[in-house]
């Protein structure tokens, strides 16, 4: 059989997340490869919580959700926050909606209701587990040695019914059939029905399984195209099945399973305890174990900015076909095309992606960034930054927090180093580094310090050129090279031996301070 969806309906597409941790990285490319989609095609992008197992619930999952899709821009058309024509969008408020469907298929013959309590099922697994089949299932050969509507008589079916006795609904998987359909990325995909086991579709609570409530769902509001991780693949023909046997199978979506994202070494998914072992983020923002209390990082919090995140992930298994990588993200809804996503999976390599970063803030203007740096200063807690407060309301001139950045921003590859590169320009270095300075310190250096700092408190003019005349002259002098003073002026001003030029640094912070930091360096020179 092939399941062919018509390509005439307005396109409209989901992320259906089940709302129980933190977001992976790959969860957050499947949003992104929804979006792009999307918005290519000037359709809609869905978002829908299938939270329908209760034993899995996580609280702050689903807000979480919401703050990654509001952190990387991607906003829902419709969703539980944002509404629609299809609410409720959580599927444990739409409960009521699925069990008809079960008794339809059930009605239909291809499901039945199974009366197996877990002790049963237990003794199914011991029972029945040989060498060739450690783990038997609930199948189309097991399922008639168990208590179900197949295996009982009708009579004994509606009694056990009647007395409200605890039942599932399962699918009954056909014996002899190939399950085919066209995957987007993977081309033709054929499954046997002998190798799938019954699914159970409603559970003893009312609540549907996952695999129902997606195909009932996706009918209902109307998907056109269904992208999800590659790991649901094995579950497509049992999908492709309720579409066929409830009778949609003209509205089926095309579907699409995209490529894992796979560990840096060796092989398998990248999981978030490669990224504990390796040290970087896997998740999209910090995540606290609401049980645990375990608090995982994310690449928000670890100093990524969101267009290079979204960038990054954009470009993980996907490329346009020209040797372009760094994409806005109007560039990629007009370059994205599902076709070129790669079939196999894309290793992660958190060097490209520390690379990513790093293009996005040297390319962003000071004044995208000047929220941000304001409030990662004010974490690292540099004087005069309150956190919560933009850089204008906070005690900084804003001006000069712009000027700082347009300076260091090509330095910085995360914007914690915005912390080492940019504090020093609002406060006084907590330590200076005089070890480097003291192996060519001398009587002679000495006094040349004592002559400039001298030379710039009579100064008039406060500008980075004039300040570097100054020194030369002084140098000239007194016979010394300038290249010899610049180390320890440096790490005067600094504190250590990074930063922008010099001459920049004393212009900026100023002439009091230029002083003072000279003067206070030369002190612990002398008392060492
Ligand atoms: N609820 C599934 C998940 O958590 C969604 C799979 C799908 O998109 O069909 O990934």
């Amino acid at each position: 059989m092939i399941y062919i969806c018509s390509m005439d309906k307005k396109v409209r597409v989901r992320f259906a997340p089940s709302p129980t941790g933190g977001l992976h990285l790959g969860g957050v490319r499947t949003v992104l490869f929804n979006y792009l989609f999307a918005k290519k095609h000037g359709g809609d992008f869905i978002l829908r919580i299938e939270d329908t197992d209760q034993s899995r619930f996580v609280p702050g999952a689903e807000e979480y959700i919401f703050n990654t899709l509001a952190w990387c821009g991607l906003t829902p058309d419709e969703s539980p926050v944002h509404g629609g024509p299809h609410a409720p969008y959580r599927q444990s408020e739409r409960k009521a909606t699925y069990k008809q469907y079960a008794e339809q298929l059930v009605n239909a013959g291809h499901a039945y209701y199974a009366f197996d309590t877990p002790e049963e099922l237990d003794q199914m697994r011991v029972q029945y587990k040989t060498e060739e089949n450690p783990s038997p299932q609930y199948n189309h050969v097991l399922r008639a040695k168990m208590r179900n509507s197949l295996t009982l008589s009708a009579d004994e079916v509606a009694a056990l019914l009647a007395a409200g006795t605890p039942h599932v609904v399962r699918i009954k998987m056909p014996l002899d059939e190939t399950v085919t359909f066209t995957d987007m990325i993977r081309g033709e995909v054929s499954f046997h029905t002998s190798q799938v086991d019954d699914k159970v579709l409603l559970k003893a609570d009312g609540m549907p399984t996952y695999h129902l409530a997606v195909v009932v769902d996706d009918y209902l509001m109307k998907i056109s195209h269904a992208f999800r991780g590659e790991e649901w693949l094995p579950s497509a023909p049992v999908h492709i099945l309720l579409w066929q046997y409830l009778g949609w199978s003209a509205e089926m979506p095309q579907w699409a399973h995209l490529p894992l994202i796979l560990k840096p070494d060796g092989n398998g998914k990248l999981s978030k305890r490669d990224g504990d072992r390796l040290g970087f983020p896997v998740f999209a923002m910090d995540w606290t174990d609401p049980k645990t209390g375990e608090k995982t990082i994310g690449f928000k919090e670890r100093g990524f900015l969101s267009e290079a995140f979204v960038n990054l992930l954009a470009l993980l298994g996907w490329n346009d076909g020209t040797d372009q990588e760094i994409f806005t993200m109007e560039e990629l809804i007009r370059a994205f095309s599902m076709d070129r996503v790669h079939k196999g999976g894309a290793k992660f390599n958190y060097e490209k992606a520390l690379w990513y970063n790093q293009e996005w803030i040297k390319r962003a203007a000071p004044e995208q960034l000047v929220d941000q740096v304001a409030e990662t200063l004010a974490g690292a807690g540099v004087e005069g930054f309150v956190a919560g407060e933009s850089a204008a309301s906070a005690g900084v001139d804003r001006e000069l927090l712009l000027r700082v950045i347009q300076l260091v921003k090509e330095r910085c590859t995360l914007l914690a180093d915005f912390v080492p590169q940019a504090a020093f320009f609002f406060a006084t270095p907590a330590a200076f580094d005089t070890a480097s300075i003291q192996p060519k310190w001398n009587d002679q250096k000495n006094m040349f310090f004592i002559e400039l700092a001298k030379a710039y408190e009579s100064s008039v003019v406060w500008e980075a050129h004039d300040l570097e005349k100054t020194l030369k002259e002084i140098a000239a002098a007194q016979d010394l090279k300038p290249g010899e003073l610049m180390l320890p002026l440096r790490i005067m001003l600094v504190g250590g031996k990074f930063g922008p030029g010099v001459f920049d640094i004393a212009e900026i912070i100023g002439k009091q301070a230029t002083i003072d930091r000279i003067r206070k360096v030369l002190s612990i020179l002398e008392h060492n």
